[in-house]
C-alpha cells in the first residue's frame, strides 16, 4: 500500500490506515497484498448481507441500466414501494429519504423544530443521551456529547441537554416547558454497545406522552435486522414518533430514511426539506435487495441465533481472561467486549491474524459481522480472539 500517496492526497480526518481493501465476498475481504480477512466490521454495520451478495449486485446492475437518478421532481416507483415496505415493518406512518445517518438525524431535529414552532409556541429543547452518537453534521454533532467529535467545532446548535443513558430519573428531571423531544439509540454503537433497557424506553415513552414530546429513536446502527429485530427498539414494545435509519438499509449503497408516525407525518410540507440524491431509483433498488434477502434468508432470526452463538463464545473467552475483559454486551450481531485496556493494540493483533474488528468508546472491542456470517466463521473468529488475548498475556 502506498501510504505516502494516501497521505499526500487525502485530508487527514481519519487515522492513517494499516491496510488497503480491494475486494470482498460474503464475510471475507481481501487487501491489496492478497491477504484474506474475516470482516467483523461490515463497514460499521452497513454490509449486513455480507460483501457483494449476488442478488444485491444484480438489483443494482439492473437498476443502473434502467434508471439511476432522476431527482425528487418526479415520483419514483422504487421509492414509493420501498416506503410502503418500510412502513409495513414499522407502524402506520410515512417515510422521507436521505443519504446517510447524520442526514436522517438532521431530519429528526428539523421535525422537532417544526413540531416545537407551532402557533406562538417556541419549544426547542431536545433531551439526548450522554455517550450517544448521532453523526458529524453540525446539527447531529450538537446532539452528540463527546468532546472527541465536538472538539474545535463550537459553537454548535444550542438546545441539546445530555442525560445519562438508561437513567430515566435524569431525563425526567430535565423536562421543562421548553422541551420538545427526546432522542436516543436503542443500542449505543459508538458509545460502547450499551443496550437501552425495556423499562428505560417504556419510561421515556410515558414521559413523552405525558409532556407531549416527540419520542425519537436513532436506529442508524442497531437497525435493519442487526440485533434480531428489524429495528432494535421493537423488542421493548414501545412506539416512537419518528425513527432515523441508514447504515444497513442500502447494504453498502448510501441511503438514509426517517419514518414518521401518521400523526406527525404532515409537519413537513412541500418545500420545507429536501435532498438531490435522497431516495434515488438506484439507492432504493439497493435497499429493496436488502429487504428481499432479510426476508428470504431469515436474517432477523439468523442475527438472533448466530448472535447467541457469538455471545456464548465471547462469554467463555471473558471467563478465561477475567483480567482483560470486564464485560460482554450487546444484542444479536451487535456485540462488544469491554476491555481493561484501550482496544487499539488488540484490534491490530486480530487484524494481523486475519480478523477485522473495530473499537468503540469505553475501551470496547466491537464486533459487527454480516448477518449472513457462517457458524464456522464465528468459531474461527473466537479462536483468533482467544489466541490474541493469550499472546497479550505474555
Ligand atoms: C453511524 C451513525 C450515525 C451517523 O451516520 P453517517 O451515515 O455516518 O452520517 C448516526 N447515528 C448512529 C447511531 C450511528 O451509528
Amino acid at each position: 500500500m502506498e501510504l505516502n500517496r494516501h497521505q499526500s492526497f487525502l485530508i487527514g480526518n481519519y487515522a492513517p490506515p494499516a491496510i488497503e481493501i480491494v475486494r470482498g465476498a460474503g464475510t471475507k475481504i481481501w487487501d491489496s497484498a492478497g491477504k484474506e480477512y474475516l470482516d467483523f466490521t461490515s463497514g460499521i454495520a452497513v454490509t449486513n448481507l455480507g460483501h457483494c451478495h449476488q442478488h444485491w449486485v444484480k438489483c443494482i446492475q439492473e437498476q443502473t441500466a434502467k434508471l439511476a437518478h432522476c431527482s425528487n421532481l418526479f415520483s419514483i416507483p422504487e421509492q414509493v414501494s420501498l416506503a410502503e415496505r418500510l412502513v409495513s415493518k414499522i407502524n402506520p406512518g410515512k417515510i422521507l429519504f436521505c443519504n446517510s445517518g447524520a442526514e436522517a438525524n438532521e431530519a429528526l431535529i428539523k421535525l422537532s423544530r417544526l413540531y416545537g414552532n407551532r402557533g406562538d409556541i417556541k419549544k426547542t429543547k431536545i433531551l439526548v443521551a450522554s455517550n450517544g452518537f448521532h453523526g458529524r453534521t453540525m446539527g447531529a454533532l450538537s446532539a452528540t456529547e463527546s468532546s472527541k467529535y465536538r472538539g474545535g467545532f463550537e459553537p454548535l446548535l444550542p438546545g441539546f441537554v445530555f442525560c445519562k443513558f438508561n437513567d430515566l430519573a435524569e431525563f425526567k428531571k430535565e423536562i421543562d416547558d421548553q422541551t420538545v423531544a427526546i432522542l436516543v439509540e436503542s443500542i449505543q454503537g459508538e458509545g460502547g454497545l450499551h443496550v437501552a433497557s425495556d423499562a428505560f424506553l417504556q419510561g421515556l415513552q410515558n414521559l413523552c406522552q405525558k409532556h407531549q414530546l416527540l419520542f425519537l429513536m436513532d436506529e442508524v446502527q442497531a437497525g435493519i435486522a442487526r440485533t434480531g429485530e428489524f429495528l432494535g427498539y421493537q423488542r421493548s414494545g414501545v412506539y416512537p414518533d419518528a425513527i432515523a435509519m441508514a447504515k444497513g438499509l442500502g447494504g453498502g449503497f448510501p441511503i438514509g430514511a426517517i419514518w414518521v408516525c401518521e400523526k406527525h407525518s404532515s409537519l413537513f410540507i412541500p418545500g420545507s426539506h429536501g435532498t438531490t440524491f435522497g431516495g434515488s431509483p438506484l439507492a432504493c433498488s439497493a435497499a429493496h435487495a436488502v429487504l428481499d434477502i432479510i426476508e428470504r434468508e431469515n436474517l432477523i432470526e439468523r442475527a438472533k441465533n448466530l448472535g447467541g452463538i457469538l455471545l456464548d463464545g465471547l462469554k467463555q473467552i471473558a471467563a478465561n481472561f477475567p483480567s482483560h475483559i470486564d464485560e460482554v454486551r450487546g444484542r444479536g450481531l451487535m456485540l462488544g467486549l469491554q476491555l481493561s485496556f484501550e482496544p487499539a493494540e488488540l484490534v491490530s493483533k486480530l487484524r494481523e491474524n486475519g480478523l477485522l474488528t473495530v473499537g468503540a468508546a469505553g475501551q470496547t472491542l466491537r464486533m459487527l459481522p454480516p448477518l449472513t456470517v457462517k457458524e464456522e466463521e464465528i468459531m474461527h473468529a473466537l479462536k483468533v480472539i482467544g489466541a490474541a488475548l493469550s499472546k497479550l498475556d505474555q
